[in-house]
């Protein structure tokens, strides 16, 4: 865990609590049956807040690129579902490497041995704009049963994940909220039958897809 704790001068406190608000009010619609606790909902909060600044493009770049989440990972482990490691926050289990990878830019690192870098590709993005835009005119918004959270917030999923072989094509992905992203690599599972994506709780029992409320 990241410990957060710290006095915000009354200005930079107003536009973070305003910032949060903004977040919370918008997906106030999707609470009903929402398990988070109010404090968990401030926290994703704010991790909508960070993630939205980092994919903002118009950042200063440092060293050549915008910074951004960084996860490191071995092709097997990424595979086997072993732990990665994040620059700043340390180890992170395998389940959220891979929730991560999911929809990423990847760059490959060939290194001789332990660590000592031989090559160093080009960073490149799994979901290709396109291939992205693709899937948003398909989905337009989150495709969880009840979900109406627009594609600005969601990930690009991909049902087969393309490190166990996946493809990236339009059939093998769909748009999920941040939120509901977690819960697929978290447990719940989702399936394409007959072109449509049938979602099972994490007792294997299927979620009604209905329309948002
Ligand atoms: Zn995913
Ligand atoms: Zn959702």
């Amino acid at each position: 865990m990241v410990r957060v704790d710290g006095d915000l001068d009354p200005e930079t406190g107003e536009s973070l609590l305003t910032a949060l608000d903004a977040v919370l009010d918008a997906e106030a619609k999707s609470r009903k049956g929402d398990p988070r606790t109010p404090a968990q909902r401030r926290a994703d909060a704010l991790d909508e807040i960070c993630r939205g600044w980092l994919d903002s493009a118009d950042r200063a770049r440092v060293g050549g690129e915008r910074p951004h989440v960084t996860v490191t990972i071995t092709a097997e482990q990424l595979a086997n579902g072993d732990v990665a490691e994040l620059d700043h926050a340390g180890v992170v289990s395998g389940t959220a490497a891979k929730r991560i990878a999911c929809d990423a830019s990847i760059r490959r690192v060939v290194t001789s041995g332990r660590s000592e870098p031989l090559d160093v590709g080009r960073r490149t993005p799994v979901v290709s704009a396109s291939m992205r835009r693709a899937v948003i005119v398909r989905d337009g918004t989150c495709r969880f049963p009840g979900c109406d959270r627009p594609h600005t917030w969601c990930d690009a999923h991909h049902v087969r994940h393309w490190a166990e072989g996946g493809d990236t094509k339009l059939s093998n992905l769909m748009l999920l909220c941040r939120r509901h992203h977690r819960l697929i690599h978290g447990g719940f599972q989702v399936e394409i039958v007959d072109g449509r994506p049938l979602f099972r709780r994490r007792d294997g029992s299927i979620l009604e897809d209905r329309a948002p409320p």
